[in-house]
């Protein structure tokens, strides 16, 4: 039988199809995109905010202002009702991360020293990006394939600072906190736990991480990656983790790629918001909430009743896709 499941962080419940669909069933474009590269045609034209140079000088990867950003990083944050309504200026960033100078590079084929690179670009800008008080959140995400928002088939990241907490985001240092108040536990270090016990859905447990597909995710693939040691902020990664977790991205977006041949893709990080102390400042943050990076295939298009519902049917069974990731190879 068909089964729904509730998932235990923002109780929300998504239908698992008995009968898995298997990869090769799923029809989508491939994450190739074409049409000119506005990257390799920008070249220096864009404001470049740090360029990551080798040693004979020729740069690697850098991160640039966004041009086309709906955030502006000027101006006050204009905070007004209008009637029974409430709006803001757009004040934030959106950097873009220019992961290679090689157009069509995926970053799975980047090597483990350039995701590193990369890894450091997001620490370093979070950093900076979070100095600003008016900034509320920054977050990392990637679109690679049309689908998933990306146009051009170059490399690259975006970082955006927002004013706001994004809903998303709030939702779940909500379902975070108000598990840890009864329950005095963090729940991803608990939803770890099980999984590891449970092992149906792990897909790869290195020493400072563990990826699965979550038991009750919105996308068929869709997998997490979880660091293992409890920490609700991303700032706060020792190098030796930086060095697994270039590792595991790298191995994962490998591994999906050949599973589901070369799929569109999004990824985001979602780690706490900035800390610097607000009134409805919660005190429980960095015990409740727990960095970690979702990883969502765009390999289906949502029906009306997933948009009107919010309840995501799921095609392949979690179980059944960590069992296809783990099964496959991870060379080339
Ligand atoms: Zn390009
Ligand atoms: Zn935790
Ligand atoms: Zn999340």
């Amino acid at each position: 039988m068909n089964q729904l499941r509730r998932e235990p962080l923002l109780g929300r419940w998504v239908a698992v199809l008995e009968n898995s669909l298997r990869p090769e069933e799923y029809a989508y474009p491939s994450a190739t995109a074409s049409g000119p590269c506005k990257i390799c045609e920008q070249g220096s034209g864009a404001e470049e905010i740090e360029v990551v140079r080798d040693s004979s000088g020729n740069w690697i990867a850098k991160v640039v202002r966004d041009s086309i950003s709906v955030f502006t990083p000027h101006g006050d944050l204009g905070r007004k009702g209008k009637g029974m309504y409430d709006l803001m200026n757009s004040y934030g960033e959106t950097e873009m991360v220019i992961e290679s100078p090689e157009h069509g590079l995926a970053p799975e084929d980047m090597g483990r020293d350039q995701m590193e690179v990369i890894i450091d670009l997001f620490l370093r800008r979070i950093r900076e990006l979070e100095k600003d008080e008016r900034i509320r959140y920054v977050m990392v995400h990637k679109n690679c394939g049309v689908p998933s928002g990306d146009t051009c088939g170059h490399p690259h990241s975006f970082i955006t600072a927002t004013p706001v907490i994004p809903m998303r985001v709030k939702a779940e240092l909500d379902g975070a906190k108000h598990y840890y108040g009864y329950k005095e536990r963090c729940i991803f270090c608990d939803i770890m736990r099980e999984e590891i016990r449970l092992s149906e859905r792990v897909v790869m447990d290195t020493g400072h991480y563990l990826a699965f597909c979550p038991f009750s995710a919105r996308f068929p693939f869709e997998f997490w990656i979880l660091p293992k040691r409890h920490n609700c902020s991303f700032k706060e990664i020792t190098e030796e983790e930086k060095k697994d977790l270039a590792t595991v991205m790298t191995v994962m977006l490998r591994r999906l790629r050949k599973v589901l041949n070369n799929p569109p893709y999004n990824y985001v990080l979602h780690t706490a918001p900035s800390r610097i102390p607000r009134m409805e400042h919660w005190h429980t943050l960095g015990e409740d909430f727990h960095w970690h990076i979702e990883v969502m295939p765009r390999i289906k298009r949502l029906t009306g009743f997933e948009l009107g519902s919010g309840m995501y049917i799921l095609s392949t069974s979690p179980e059944d896709a960590s069992k296809y990731l783990k099964e496959v190879s991870d060379g080339d």
